[in-house]
């Protein structure tokens, strides 16, 4: 049996993509350096999976920045307001991902979504009337040629066609079969490039496979390759699917002209049960994903070995490989050096996985598999007990009873009540939490955790900082205040890290979008609060002024969604025993007088199953209970906030609504505000604060662009529900676009309150 992998994570073992590239956006080093610095990553990668005997091996994985941007570029499916910047070609490509503003030009990026139910985000290709599908761009066939010199003939990835498709917005009146001939034809063209140098297998792409779909959606599919493969010439095509099973499309994709098909038997929850039923073709390759590409956990290979035995009643042409790319997981436990052995020998990184696959393979060759070295000390590893067992949490989640779940008063008293009490202005101006975090916060921090600074050196620096921050916002005229986040690194490990249950690693760093990476803490036993997480800065936050200072706490589903999973007990488990030390902190916070607090739900859409059906019963069910446990104990007066970004919630709006918090805010200006509709349209009951500009951007919104958002905002919501705030944290930003883009913010909304009044 071969081996295979999806893709693997491109930033470099030690984020050298990162540093690189935020390097040439501050003008530190010109394109050739940054040029120079992917090249050695990609030798890098290359030369290890050589090494470790993977047979197939992936190219055009690489991205400087993500690889449906990639492809937009591939296709010349680029709008005009960034290729008439007149910028080169990589400028043309950042401007698109990250806005430019400079002489040439001010145009905001593209919107940027979620990558299906990862933390991974894709920026959205635009499609109009006028724009022509052609192949256009050669980067496939660079890396692939790249590789080549360096001996090694890879597998070249590509997004495919209909998921390139089913990704892009149209503008204009047309719509994706509109563009089939011309989609078609460049793929085509795309296969006859890659014979002509060569190449022998093609991976395409298709998680839009594994998404419900309609009659036309199959058709769209359909017709697409049937040109696609129709003069494929000696090219041999995968349709790589991955994030679940391809129950729709089953019988279509089998029969099209492919010569292997990837599929997903760890996300995948009927893949298994479609080979079994409907056999596998005997001409294709089965390209069989099974070591998880999402979590950390070592694969079980008596689990993996019961999935292969079981297809090779079906098929002999097996390829080993992972259940998806390898982008999700960090790049190696090398360099996790102060992580216990007893921890690190459950793990394994995207390295590790091919060293996984290699024994597999291994395993699967040999004439007595269970004999094997490797197999036996799997199953050792596997059948060890786990520590970290917490039986009173577990009590604690057992006993709860639906009237956990309701918050009393109902929302309208609690927001009559609320009014009265914190008696804001029309259109009150709020930040959803963090302030820049600058490369002093930064570096304090870290001198603080290698043992430089003390306790109360830290502390009293991030006092300081809180103080700058309150004397900040006080000047600039924002309604309601924050601390500003400068004790945590990130929302997610800075909570774990006061939880008992949670273990950290050092470098396991995930791409998110862009230049950004996250580092998921990893669950590892039952959960509780150790600690008071964040009551000292909200309390020394509050007594430094009048005006109300929201506590800002991450919420359980996001603080799960945004760490490595246990795989021993369920995620719903999991998430109440979170909610409960979430709650221990909201309570707390609301006696030490803090009477607003916001619960950052900010991934509670991510892990949505693709799948409608799987909605409810996989997920909302204990999702938005879990939020509803959360906060169900504070009085009517105190107020609680929410957050979410970078979501497309139009079609769980009602569950929103449904986590009864009072007010919410989220992204929105990268989606044009399209999602105010929706609100209408559902008579949406909880206040809202619709992001008025995109933080994600370096560019400094004018106070008419915000005006226009909230005059935008009003005309669909009423004026009383409305909040006026940027639509995400801060952090990330420097406190050089940070102040202006306030004092826009909060003068538009001056602006826009008087007028009303
Ligand atoms: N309160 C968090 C912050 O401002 C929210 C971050 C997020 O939504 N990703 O940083
Ligand atoms: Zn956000």
């Amino acid at each position: 049996m071969n081996t295979s992998i999806i893709g693997y994570p491109r930033i470099g073992n030690l984020r050298e993509l990162k540093f690189a590239s935020e390097k040439y956006f501050r003008s530190e080093i010109t394109a050739d350096e940054l040029e120079k610095a992917a090249k050695e990553i990609r030798s890098y990668d290359l030369a290890l999976q050589k090494k470790s005997g993977l047979d197939f091996i992936p190219s055009n994985d690489f991205s400087y920045y993500d690889g449906v941007l990639d492809t937009a570029f591939l296709l010349n499916a680029v709008p005009a307001r960034y290729t008439s910047l007149g910028l080169s070609e990589l400028d043309t490509y950042f401007a698109a991902a990250r806005g430019y503003q400079g002489e040439k030009g001010d145009v905001k990026a593209l919107a940027m979504k979620k990558w299906y139910n990862t933390n991974y985000h894709y920026m959205v290709p635009e499609i109009d009337d006028d724009t022509v599908i052609r192949l256009a761009g050669t980067k496939p066939f660079d890396l692939f040629s790249e590789a080549l010199a360096e001996g090694v003939k890879t597998k070249p990835v590509i997004i495919g066609a209909y998921t390139f498709l089913k990704l892009a917005r149209y503008k204009g009146s047309k719509t994706a079969s509109d563009f089939i001939e011309q989609t078609a034809a460049a793929y085509s063209e795309l296969l006859k490039k890659f014979s002509g140098l060569g190449a022998e297998w093609i991976q395409f792409d298709e998680p839009s496979l594994v998404k419900d779909m309609t009659a036309d959606d199959i058709q769209l599919f359909t017709s697409l390759y049937e040109k696609i493969l129709a003069d494929k010439g000696d090219v041999k095509v995968i349709a790589q699917t991955y994030f679940g099973d391809v129950r729709d499309c089953c019988k279509e994709l089998c029969a099209l002209d492919f010569d292997g098909i990837g599929l997903d038997f760890v996300e995948g929850k009927k893949s298994l049960e479609l080979i079994k039923s409907n056999g596998f073709p005997k001409d294709k390759v089965l390209f069989a994903g099974v070591v998880n590409g999402k979590n950390i956990w070592r694969n079980n290979y008596a689990a993996a070995l019961l999935i292969i035995d079981e297809l090779k009643k079906h098929t002999s042409d097996i390829v080993l490989s992972t259940s998806c790319s390898l982008l999700h997981v960090p790049c190696t436990l090398a360099n996790e050096t102060k992580l216990a052995e007893s921890y690190k020998k459950h793990f394994a990184y995207a390295e590790e996985k091919l060293s996984e696959l290699a024994e597999l393979k291994k395993i699967t060759e040999s004439n007595s598999p269970l004999e094997t070295e490797e197999y036996r000390r799997n199953a050792a590893l596997h059948s060890e007990p786990r520590s970290g067992r917490n039986d009173a949490v577990r009590e604690k989640v057992a006993a709860l009873t639906e009237n956990d779940f309701i918050r009393l008063p109902a929302f309208a008293e609690r927001e009559r009540i609320q009014k009265e009490r914190f008696k804001l202005p029309l259109f009150p101006t709020t930040t959803i939490g963090s302030f820049p975090q600058t490369a002093e916060v930064k570096s304090t921090r870290k001198a603080f955790r290698s043992g430089e600074i003390s306790v109360s050196d830290y502390e009293f620096f991030i006092e300081k900082k809180i103080a700058e921050c309150i004397a900040l916002q006080e000047e600039i005229g924002l309604d309601v205040l924050v601390h500003g986040e400068f004790e945590r690194n990130d929302m997610v490990e800075y909570f774990g890290e006061c939880l008992d249950g949670y273990i950290f690693t050092e470098k396991a760093w995930v791409q998110s979008y862009g230049t950004r990476c996250v580092k998921p803490p990893v669950v590892w036993g039952d959960i509780s609060r150790a600690k008071p997480m964040t009551v000292r800065w909200s309390k020394y936050a509050q007594s430094l002024t009048d005006k109300p200072m929201k506590g800002m706490l991450t919420g359980p589903v996001t603080i799960l969604n945004w760490s490595f999973p246990r795989e021993d007990i369920s995620l719903k488990e999991s998430a109440l025993q979170i909610a409960l030390a979430i709650r221990e902190e909201v309570l707390d916070l609301e006696a030490n007088g803090i009477s607003i607090i916001q619960v950052d739900e900010a991934a509670l859409r991510e892990k949505l199953p693709l799948r409608k059906s799987d909605w409810r019963d996989d997920y909302l069910d204990w999702t938005i209970p879990a939020f509803r446990y959360v906060h169900s104990g504070v009085k009517p007066e105190t107020q609680i906030h929410t957050h979410m970004c970078y979501s497309e919630f139009a079609d769980i709006i009602r569950d929103i609504d449904d986590m009864d918090a009072d007010v919410i805010t989220f992204e929105a200006s990268r989606s044009d505000l399209t999602i105010l509709d929706v609100l209408k349209e559902n008579n949406f009951r909880t206040e809202v604060g619709p992001g008025v500009y995109d933080i994600h951007s370096p560019r400094v919104p004018s106070k008419e662009e915000i005006r226009t958002a909230i005059d935008k905002m009003k005309e669909r919501i009423p004026a009383e529900k409305l909040w006026v705030n940027p639509d995400c944290g801060l952090k990330t930003r420097g406190n050089a676009e940070t102040v202006p883009s306030l004092i826009n913010l909060v003068n538009a909304a001056r602006e826009a309150r008087n007028e009303n009044c």
